[in-house]
């Protein structure tokens, strides 16, 4: 965004402070300053060569970019754009912080690269967390710096979704996809990946993974990175005009579809779609395929933001959730609020995050729900620990991982 820009924008906040019922950062707590109107007013204080007035990095900072405000503001202020470029400008004046910058180093070097270091990690976590006994995930065996007894991370895979490629064959006579499946899919939870591919070869289509995608680069664009944000675009659509020729991206990550919706130069006719919509445009043979089956398990619904709030999807997941489960699908109170993981923010702020969090828990807990289930990687693993942290039996799994599963019933 322009200075110009940013004032025209923030001149259409009337001040009304309907963004302050529903913001989760602001219901924690009550401050006006961590609310959108508080931080409107704070950053238009701002000009580009001024220093940064007093609070503005915690203000700026404390912001899970779930877009409650902005789906609640009717006079339709971009507040996250405007919080996103706001943390542009911290970070052109103050520097990223140095965990984020070596974070945003491993995305983007191809030698010295994330996945690498994770498979590295995957060899010796084990000295350091224990497999939780009734979840996916790892708990810490030993006091770690920043993580408590209750603070979930992913088992790293030693394999992940490529080399699992690498070994699979599939018939040419599918009609092609390209499948973006996202750095979390692809390096911490292949098994969604594999799930997603084996669903859409179910519907007569392969998923083309190419291996020169990069992160959609939503958490460089979230931390006010633009260079690294734009680098990492610029490659992925460099791989998406290679394979020009296929018009339909899918994801199953809701945060990398909000992405890729926003790219500009995706190449002409191509659109990116997530998985839900997919299945639901192709609603009528999968409806086929899963005919009468129905899990037995009792589900439940969170919505994503990225989904919900950054796409404005939020009927095709419950209509796949029905076709699966029929009545056993039941809804949580306040599905559309946000889990508290925010990208980063759940590690930079544990235990604001972890408060709402204990909200959404609750709700879960209340629906009497076995699985809860969400269309993006980030919000599983945090529900996963919202599930440790209430003591709750409730799984967080993918929709498409449920479907997987019923497809493959009596196969
Ligand atoms: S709801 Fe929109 S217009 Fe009202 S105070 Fe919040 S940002 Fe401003
Ligand atoms: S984006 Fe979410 S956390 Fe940030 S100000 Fe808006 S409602 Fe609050």
């Amino acid at each position: 965004m322009t200075t110009s820009t940013w004032q025209q924008e923030l001149k259409k906040c009337v001040k009304c402070g309907a963004c302050m019922a529903v913001c989760p950062i602001y219901r924690q707590t009550g401050r006006e300053e961590m609310v959108a109107r508080g931080k409107l007013n704070l950053i238009e204080r701002l000009n580009d060569e001024d220093q940064l007035p007093p609070g503005w990095v915690e203000a700026v900072d404390y912001c899970l970019l779930c877009g409650a405000c902005e789906e609640n503001c009717s006079k339709g202020v971009k507040i996250t754009e405007i919080i996103a470029d706001a943390r542009r400008r911290q970070t052109e004046k103050l520097g990223l912080n140095p965990i984020k910058k070596s974070a945003f180093y491993l995305l983007k070097n191809r030698i010295l690269s994330l996945p690498r270091f994770l498979k590295i990690a995957s060899l010796v976590q084990w000295i350091l967390w224990r497999r939780l006994p009734r979840h996916s995930g790892l708990i810490r065996r030993l006091p770690l710096p920043g993580f408590d007894d209750k603070t979930v991370i992913p088992a790293l895979p030693l394999q992940h979704l490529d080399d699992h490629l690498n070994k699979r064959q599939t018939s040419s006579q599918l009609k092609p996809v390209l499948y973006f499946p996202g750095c979390a899919t692809r390096y911490l939870f292949p098994y969604m990946g594999l799930d997603l591919l084996y669903v859409l070869e179910q519907l007569g289509f392969q998923g083309i993974v190419p291996k020169e995608l990069n992160c959609c680069g939503i958490v460089t664009w979230g931390a006010g990175d633009l260079k690294s944000n734009r680098e990492l675009q610029q490659r992925n659509l460099e791989v998406f005009q290679k394979h020009a020729e296929i018009k339909e991206i899918v994801t199953g990550c809701a945060s990398c579809a909000h992405a890729l919706k926003e790219y500009e130069g995706l190449p002409e006719g191509c659109e990116v779609l997530d998985i839900s919509e997919f299945l639901f445009r192709n609603r009528e043979k999968l409806e086929q395929l899963v005919g009468e089956k129905k899990l037995e398990k009792k589900l439940t619904y969170h919505d994503p933001c990225h989904l919900r709030k950054g796409q404005g999807i939020t009927s095709q997941p419950r209509w796949l959730l029905k076709l699966i489960a029929g009545d056993n699908f039941v809804e949580m109170q306040h599905p559309e609020r946000c889990c508290g993981a925010g990208g980063t923010f759940g590690l930079a702020h544990k235990k604001l995050s972890r408060e709402i969090l204990n909200e959404k828990a609750r709700d879960i807990d209340a629906s009497g729900a076995e699985v809860v289930t969400s269309g993006c990687p980030g919000c599983l693993l945090q529900l996963t620990e919202g599930a440790v942290v209430a003591d709750s039996q409730w799984q967080a799994e993918h929709p498409i991982s449920l479907l997987a599963e019923l497809l493959r019933e009596g196969k």
